[in-house]
């Protein structure tokens, strides 16, 4: 089998320590397999877009020498993709979904639901007070064909969302945390395509990752949730389902998350205040994961052959400023 990667970040703003750590170890992966890496842009929020985010991601990651092998690039100025699999910029794939999706409704495992925001939150409220977790109720889930043309036709605004299976237990496995099971009941009946005619995160993630070919999907953990409704979709359409490496949170020396507001998470910022690529991609690798040896300075074609999932932490990998500080100077 040959082995595709891909990282997917959406253009939101500046690049995180995080990600940069998420797109190095799909890199390493990629490359100790003599795989492929990808780069797609996940860009279907359009309400998180940000204006020059995309040419200063790809601007980080060539900085960081964390460079993809198929993908979105940036040539002379200008935006290009190249692979056999693209676009690879969603926004840019919304047929590709249209299709998907009907295909979806067809086999009844997905319905139109044409419910306003204040019955949703009405919904919810009441499930609130009564102790349940919150959840669609279904309410639109009998309409039929007709009825769903006629409202459509009238102009009357719709999300389409998928029907979870009753009482199933769905499975899958994540290389960092083993075998993941949990019964369909605790799914929600999520959106899949939205209001705006744009896929959600959920939907246009599996349908690519499915189309790209890619075998192991390699992200953050708070990612990790989302797993089992996308694993749902993979069932449905009868789709081999990658396998899935969930890595921890990169996490301050307080054990909290990093923020803006304390100047450590913008790989901007490090760039700005004179740190060496090397030096952070070093010290980066080891933020989560640890070489069979102490070993802690690293050139990237040793971390490439030393890399491996199996020595990645299933806790919080702390971020340690002063360390970087160490691991830079040998640069
Ligand atoms: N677009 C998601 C992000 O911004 C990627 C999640 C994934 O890799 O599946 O992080």
């Amino acid at each position: 089998m040959s082995i595709r990667v891909r990282f997917a970040p959406s253009p939101t703003g500046y690049v995180h320590i995080g990600s940069l750590r998420t797109a190095l170890y799909n890199y390493l992966f990629a490359k100790g397999q003599n795989g492929k890496y990808i780069l797609r842009i996940e860009d279907t929020d359009r309400t998180r877009f940000v204006e020059g985010a995309l040419e200063n991601l790809i601007d980080s990651l060539t900085w960081a020498g964390i460079t993809h092998d198929e993908g979105v690039f940036i040539e002379d100025g200008n935006i290009v993709q190249k692979g056999d699999f693209g676009p690879y910029i969603q926004s840019e794939r919304l047929d590709i979904y249209k299709k998907y999706i009907d295909e979806l409704v067809e086999k009844g495992h997905a319905y139109y639901c044409f419910c306003s925001k204040e019955r949703l939150d009405e919904v919810r409220e009441k499930q609130k007070e009564e102790g349940k977790t919150p959840m669609y109720d279904r309410y639109c889930l009998g309409l039929s064909k007709e009825g769903v043309q006629k409202r459509i036709d009238a102009g009357e605004s719709y999300v389409i969302r998928l029907k979870v299976p009753e009482d199933t237990d769905i499975t899958f496995m994540d290389a960092v945390r083993g075998e993941i099971s949990i019964n369909s009941s605790e799914i929600d009946d999520q959106v899949l395509i939205k209001s705006d005619g744009f896929p959600t995160y959920h939907f246009a993630v599996v349908i690519d990752d499915h189309l790209m070919g890619i075998t192991h999907v390699v992200r953050g953990e708070e990612w990790l949730t989302s797993t089992p409704k996308q694993a749902v979709l993979y069932k449905f359409f009868g789709w081999d389902i990658p396998e899935f490496v969930h890595l921890p949170t990169v996490l301050n020396k307080d054990k909290k998350k990093l923020s803006k507001r304390q100047g450590d998470v913008a790989v901007s910022d490090f760039r700005k205040k004179g740190y060496l690529p090397e030096g952070l991609v070093n010290y980066l690798a080891l933020v989560g994961w640890s070489p069979k040896d102490n070993k802690e300075i690293f050139t990237m074609d040793e971390l490439i052959e030393a890399f491996s999932f199996d020595r990645v932490s299933n806790t919080g990998g702390v971020f340690d400023v002063d360390k970087l500080n160490w691991v830079n100077a040998h640069y």
